[in-house]
């Protein structure tokens, strides 16, 4: 069982908590201590019971609890707010990635780029490397690909997300990205994992089309274990049985996310409904489940992009949307119940 407390509490909250896990039979272990990177957070490897277990979760200064053999205990108390170039994703405010789905050309980045910075995205996305279904389709210019994302993204003031689909290629990307995406096909390639963890980049972790939560969070675990817990989730829609729409949009993983990490938590619709009409209403909504960041593909000329141009948003469409997002988000705050 794992006991982590919200931010900014008080040294007698810590002892009230530790005091009650004795009584009721545990031996409380301190994970990180106040002035660390991470939350603070006790470790109780005995089992309680599930009386003693919920008057725990409820005592002042408790965030949640988490049962079970400390599954990933790196992630479940990690610093939670990353810093991505000039952007904080996790900090309250809401955070908009916005690009085309791949690198094509100049022209093409330049005017999507335009449009994410008009919008109010602080964050550039665009595939360099593109995780293709078939080999034959278009897998991205690499090397090249990486070089014209970081020059249009200076040009705008915008940090880059791209992402890296080997091992090998991970200094590379991380030598022109401000963040390394690693995305839903590879949410288990462990050697990734561990790879992406060793870089000096926060990492943007895609949830695996047919993953749990505690697989993706476990996932987050290999890239904290490897040395870096400045990991965001991104929930990008499940495999359902209705072709209806591409994935299956999971927006309960929000509140159900919170009870077991501190990560930020981005929410793509684009790749989650992949029906242009409906990316609109889920961002909304995935703003009103509580997203820290909404990731947007959009493009200048959709009808010729390379890949996913069905579901990518005209510059127009993506700026309306980022009113009515950011409308959301104020109304959110304003609305909140004080602690
Ligand atoms: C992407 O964001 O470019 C992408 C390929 O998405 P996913 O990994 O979620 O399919
Ligand atoms: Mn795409």
């Amino acid at each position: 069982m794992i006991i982590v407390f919200a931010e900014g509490l008080s040294k007698d909250s810590v002892e009230r908590v530790e005091i009650a896990l004795r009584r009721a039979g545990g031996e409380p272990r301190r994970l990180a201590s106040e002035g660390a990177a991470g939350r603070l957070a006790l470790e109780c490897k005995q089992t309680l019971s599930a009386d003693a277990r919920a008057a725990i979760a409820t005592l002042p200064g408790v965030q949640f609890v988490l049962d079970g053999d400390a599954p990933y205990p790196k992630v479940a108390s990690a610093a939670g707010a990353v810093k991505v170039g000039r952007t904080t994703l996790g900090n309250g405010e809401l955070t908009l990635i916005a690009g085309p789905c791949a690198v094509e050309s100049e022209e093409q980045l330049d005017a999507s780029a335009r449009a994410a910075r008009d919008a109010g995205a602080t964050i550039l996305r665009g595939g360099a490397y593109k995780p293709r279904t078939s080999p034959y389709s278009f897998q991205g210019h690499g090397e090249p690909g990486l070089l014209m994302l970081r020059a249009v993204a200076d040009r705008y003031g915008l940090a880059v997300v791209t992402e890296v689909l080997s091992p090998e290629t991970v200094p590379l990307v991380a030598e022109h990205a401000d963040m390394l995406q690693v995305g839903s096909r590879n949410m288990q390639n462990f050697a990734l994992l561990r790879a992406v963890g060793r870089a000096a980049r926060p990492v943007l972790l895609k949830r695996g089309m047919s993953a749990t939560l505690d697989e993706w969070l476990l996932a987050a675990e290999y890239i904290a274990d490897a040395g870096s817990d400045r990991v965001v989730l991104c929930e990008r829609g499940v495999r359902s049985f209705d072709p209806a729409a591409r994935n299956l949009l999971d927006l309960a993983a929000v509140p159900l996310l919170r009870e077991r990490t501190t990560l930020p938590i981005v929410v793509d619709p684009s790749h989650g409904v992949g029906v242009r009409g409906a990316i609109p209403p889920m961002a909304l909504a995935a703003v009103a489940a509580g997203a820290d960041g909404i990731m947007l593909e959009c493009h200048p000329d959709p009808g010729v992009a390379k890949s996913d141009g069905f579901q990518a948003l005209l510059p127009a469409e993506l700026a309306a949307l980022a009113v009515r997002l950011r409308a959301v988000a104020s109304a959110l705050r304003s609305s909140a119940v004080g602690p």
